[in-house]
């Protein structure tokens, strides 16, 4: 077979994709720029041009000369984080009388209010989605809104550049002391005179972080070396992904922190301010990452044992406090400048020093605080402005006006106080709402204009995934001729593609800004374009396109009812991609996609009846049931067996996609929707049968699918080989296996039941795992190193009984194989084709008509390691979900082995009237995978948003953690694309699978054993060796198809988001679902080229094997 062409055609195409993807995204996803200025106290509050002489005469100079406040309320803070402290579980209601576990577990609050309320507020703490914790450290300690892209760092959590609450303290010479999520260690890095991290990322580990705080916390505040102590609590968010809010667990938790608040409040003195605050809340199951309102409102608690807020308040208090608002308040209350890239507004009922009685001075002192949050606002936005250009200019304008008059009033209500003179009360509260309302818009202004997109770059974008899909399906349709004059294609277009972009590269360089994506967009532009009209310019493809064009005219016109298949298999497809453009459809996408492919399966029946194949098998076979056949009634008989099959085959495909609905996930958008119970983790399942129920059904899915592969291999004799594939297929899958079931068994014990074993559990849920990955990976070498699962019996043997008898008796030769797949056929037909080029050269040998060797397992030499691989993958990535899904897997693989059959079935009722073309794969059955793929995203339980990761898997066999980013962003990504990665890998399943099955038809029709010349000869995926070029051609188009299919998936999910770019639910829906599809495209893509080299490098050892054999036997 010809390699080159196929890896850099595939490889090209690849390319094409992920330049189109590049591009897109790049102007698709929204990109706050960092303004790296820091505010410091000696910032001068006022500017130059005002007149301040009478504020200058009137007002001592310690006060608001600078940026800071000039008396701070409290020199102390204690800031306990108490992660996914929902505002749920922080009220207390005494009338529910049946609590769940998360309610009424936190007295400590209400408790405080009620005794003082002057002294302490609770109120609901608003988070800006995304709700992940690293986010929301980030956006509390800068007061800054997050963009989208900064989701996916939650691995790379690095320092924070732009200026923070923790920098400033610093800066000021406050003492912080830090313990707890060691997230606030990458982030802040050096900036806490002491610091206790532990370790974040074990969600299974509910204790470790909070006990280690706990022994420190206590000491820490009695030492009084501090200005600042933060705390953060992991155990309640950790309980909420492991167990949900509603398990004993949680409320154990709850409790736990409830006594640590009580010991915290009572060990604070007058001049300290405790501040208690969950970092986001946590949905029904337990997650969090969304913007429902389950995610976003978390609590907040203020205490303090001086007087907090008078109590005697004009303002009407908000229920509601957005996350950004605490920065500015924090800030001023502890007199540190204010972060410069804050928006937040400042909670000005707190403003006020309890001792004020005055009620004019204190809205003046929250006059003053406002307009200190205004002015820095102010200038953050004069500076972010001319930086990034996109804040829209009229609202810049209109803004500046509303601060200018609110600072010209305050400054005079500021002057006639200083005067003495009295103040006008209305005026005053005229004044403070103004700056509210500024300070507000801001908000605003700043949360739509950050959600700003680069037109040119989306639409360059989709131009070149338009022409990737245009190049995509040319290469697929027209196989034979890219493949044949591949390298003028690709040098011109690599060639002028490098010119036109350098040209714009250096044109750039000396008149323009560089931007790396003009020139990525030009190169793959004039590139494909190129490879177009280089294309149409071939000698042969005009004439080509001509002959196709005229054939389906002349089909079409006469009527023929085969040309509806590729009509409907479009529709179908066309009906897919249209779905990706609604937000519904989206939602119900499992749903969606189950029913296409259902629909093409019975299509597939439907069509098959009504062109007359299987109804005229039928019939004919009732006719023929009387002996004395001919060969051709024989042929009908055989098609009615063949339709049975292909009715079964349906069948099974209709049944396993019915089943794996039951493990599917729920978005927050499906109301009526309770999700899997096979999705949780066993530990979770409180009743023990139940659990035990899950646990056998797991196991027993997983042998089976072990069971299955090796029944398919002993029954083409693939088993008997020396080489190290049968290997890994005898000893080292059922290890794997064992490995996997011992693992879950150690997981799934309650933690409660064996406190004795503790120890030895911890140690063996971590090294039973590993001990599967080890061999995994050994696995993988082992196959490709050695790919050849052919067994060669020297006939010198197979003539003495006995021996014979001994292979069968070792009981992996099964009579099947003895009788059907005894290759001697094979064997002398891949002699014939060794020796054909020798022919020239010397003359042939006597020998070569009488078999000396007898070679098991040659028919399916291709397909055998292939299959290999995807049960190494498939263990590896059960493993890497929860137990319950293991069942799933099973399922996709009977799915996948019914399109195989219905496939081959169908193929050999076609036989040479419709796939004429050799080897062809059709399109209708290369949807049918690409839909199983999509498919089963769903059936093992993922969804296309982000909250909805597992992140467990990252952990699995590392419950301590990680000491670098790679190994968990890899595991998290294998679980998450695991639909795509088995069916990728599998794909040139679709080529070999009629052959293998060819056999089971021709054998029995009519050809003796020996008989050399008959085209009947069960030679199975040997004909793909007597043939390499068509061999290589069909492979270059199925790969082409499939990664067709998914491209155009890919391309229709950009244009529904770029076209529905200010939809209510792109952040939501669209952008979650095109990220998910560019990265399925990604795996999908890979894992192609992966299956594409094992083929490879079957082809060479093969090849190699077959020049060992010859000289030895032949002398
Ligand atoms: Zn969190
Ligand atoms: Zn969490």
């Amino acid at each position: 077979m010809k390699k080159l062409p196929l890896l850099t055609l595939i490889s090209w195409i690849c390319f094409l994709f992920y330049a189109g993807i590049g591009i897109f995204l790049s102007g698709f996803l929204l990109v706050k720029v960092e303004v790296n200025r820091t505010s410091s106290c000696r910032d001068p509050l006022f500017s130059e041009n005002w007149s301040l002489n009478i504020y200058s005469k009137n007002v001592s100079q310690n006060q608001l000369v600078d940026f800071c406040w000039s008396k701070p309320r409290f020199s102390r803070a204690v800031i306990l984080i108490i992660d996914a402290l929902k505002y749920d579980f922080a009220q207390f209601d005494s009338k529910v009388k049946d609590p769940q576990h998360f309610q009424n577990k936190i007295k400590v609050f209400s408790e405080y209010i009620r005794s003082s309320p002057a002294n302490s507020r609770l109120y609901a703490f608003r988070a800006d989605p995304p709700t992940t914790t690293m986010q929301r450290i980030k956006g509390f300690s800068t007061g800054s809104l997050p963009t989208f892209v900064d989701i996916g760092n939650n691995f790379a959590s690095s320092a924070i550049l732009e200026d923070n609450l923790i920098s400033q303290m610093q800066k000021n010479g406050k003492r912080v002391v830090f313990m707890g999520d060691d997230t606030w260690d990458s982030l802040f890095p050096k900036h806490f005179q002491q610091s206790f991290p532990f370790p974040s990322f074990n969600v299974k580990d509910l204790h470790t972080v909070d006990n280690g705080i706990l022994k420190h916390l206590y000491p820490s505040m009695k030492r009084k070396d501090w200005d600042i102590i933060i705390a953060h609590f992991l155990g309640v968010d950790h309980c909420g992904h492991r167990y949900g809010p509603d398990h004993p667990a949680m409320a154990e938790k709850l409790t736990q922190m409830d006594q640590v608040i009580r010991s915290v409040a009572r060990l604070i003195e007058n001049d300290t301010l405790l501040v208690v605050f969950g970092d986001h809340g946590m949905t029904d199951t337990g997650d969090h990452g969304g913007e429902s309102q389950k995610e976003t409102d978390a609590a907040l608690f203020l205490y303090t044992p001086s007087m907090l807020v008078s109590t005697e308040q004009g303002l009407a208090e908000p229920m509601v406090v957005p996350q950004i608002d605490l920065t500015p308040t924090l800030a001023l209350l502890l007199g540190i400048p204010i972060p410069y890239s804050s928006i937040g507004k400042v909670m000005v009922q707190l403003i006020p020093s309890g001792d004020l009685f005055d009620h004019n001075a204190q809205e003046l002192q929250q006059a003053e605080a406002l307009f200190v949050n205004a002015k820095q606002v102010n200038r953050f936005l004069e500076t972010y402005s001319l930086v990034a250009k996109h804040l829209p200019q009229e609202t810049l304008d209109h803004l500046q006006d509303m601060y200018l008059k609110a600072t010209k009033n305050y400054i005079m209500l500021r002057d006639a106080f200083a005067t003495h003179s009295p103040l006008n009360s209305q005026e005053l509260k005229k004044l403070i709402s103004d700056f509210h309302v500024y300070l507000v818009s801001v908000q605003e202004m700043c949360k739509v204009s950050w959600a700003q997109f680069h037109s040119l770059q989306i639409i360059v974008g989709i131009i070149v995934l338009v022409g990737s899909c245009v190049v995509c399906f040319i290469v697929s349709e027209f196989a034979s001729i890219v493949e044949s004059s591949y390298k003028e294609l690709l040098f011109l277009a690599v060639f002028t593609g490098a010119f036109a972009s350098g040209t714009v590269a250096i044109f750039q360089f000396f008149w323009l800004e560089f931007e790396a994506f003009s020139v990525l967009g030009t190169f793959t532009v004039v590139a494909q374009v190129a490879f177009l009209w280089k294309f149409n310019h071939l000698k042969n493809s005009n004439r080509y396109f001509l002959n196709r064009a005229v054939n389906i005219i002349n089909t079409a016109l006469k009527g023929e009812l085969q040309m509806t298949s590729p009509l409907i298999v479009f529709m179908v497809f066309l009906l897919r991609c249209a779905s990706l453009f609604s937000d519904s459809y989206i939602v119900a996408e499992e749903q969606v996609v189950s029913f296409l492919l259902s629909s093409l399966g019975l299509f597939i029946l439907v069509h098959l009846t009504w062109y007359g194949n299987l109804l005229h098998s039928f019939i004919d076979g009732f006719k023929t049931t009387n002996p004395g056949m001919s060969s051709q009634q024989m042929a009908f008989v055989k098609d009615k067996k063949t339709m049975h099959v292909l009715v079964a085959c349906v069948a099974l495909l209709m049944f396993s996609l019915c089943l794996s609905h039951v493990f599917h996930g729920c978005r927050d958008e499906q109301v009526i929707c309770t999700p899997s119970l096979f999705l949780a983790p066993l530990c979770t399942l409180q009743d023990v049968q139940l659990r035990n129920i899950h646990y056998v059904l797991s196991v027993c899915s997983l042998l089976t699918s072990y069971y299955l592969v090796r029944r398919w291999l002993c029954y083409y004799g693939n088993f008997n080989s020396h080489s190290l594939a049968v290997f890994v297929a005898r000893f080292e899958l059922p290890l794997l296996v064992v490995c996997i079931c011992l693992f879950w068994a150690v997981s799934s014990t309650p933690e409660e039941s064996f406190v004795n074993w503790q120890q030895f559990i911890r140690l063996a849920s971590s090294v039973f795992p590993r001990v599967a990955f080890v061999l995994f990976c050994l696995g993988i070498a082992a196959v490709f190193w050695n790919p050849l699962t052919v067994f060669v019996k020297p006939k010198v043997l197979s003539e003495e009984g006995p021996i014979t008898q001994s292979y069968r008796a070792s009981g992996c030769v099964s009579p099947q194989a003895e009788l059907q797949h005894l290759i001697p056929h094979i064997y002398q037909c891949m002699r014939r084709s060794y020796q054909v080029p020798k022919e020239e050269g010397e003359s042939l040998k006597d020998e070569y008509y009488q078999p000396t060797v007898e070679a098991f397992g040659l028919g399916t030499v291709y397909s055998a390691p292939m299959l290999l691989i995807l049960v190494l993958f498939q263990l590896l990535l059960a493993l890497l979900h929860p137990e319950g899904l293991a069942l799933s897997f099973l399922l996709m693989l009977l799915e996948a082995f019914a399109i195989l059959q219905i496939h081959s079935k169908t193929s050999s009722l076609y036989r040479c009237r419709l796939y004429s073309d050799k080897f062809s794969v059709p399109w209708c059955v290369v949807l049918m995978w690409a839909l199983a793929s999509t498919q089963f995203f769903y059936a093992t339980g993922h969804l296309p948003t982000f909250p909805s990761i597992q992140w467990n898997a990252a952990f699995i066999g590392f419950s301590e953690g990680h000491s670098n980013q790679v190994l968990p962003a890899l595991l998290v990504l294998l679980n998450t694309f695991s639909s795509c990665i088995l069916l990728a890998v599998s794909c040139p399943l679709l080529l070999f699978w009629p052959l293998i099955c060819e056999p089971s038809n021709t054998a029995k029709s009519g050809s003796k054993l020996g008989e050399l010349k008959s085209d009947n000869i069960p030679v199975m995926e040997m004909k793909l060796r007597d043939n390499p070029e068509y061999f290589s051609r069909a492979l270059l188009q199925l790969m082409a198809r499939y990664l067709f299919i998914h491209g155009a998936q890919l391309l229709a999910s950009v244009c529904a988001a770029a076209i529905l770019k200010r939809h209510l639910m792109v952040w939501k829906v669209f952008a979650p679902k095109l990220l998910f599809e560019a990265s399925g495209f990604l795996v999908t893509s890979l894992f192609v080229i992966i299956s594409l080299i094992l083929i490879m490098r079957v082809d060479v050892c093969l090849t190699r094997w077959v020049k060992q054999l010859i000289p030895v036997d032949s002398r």
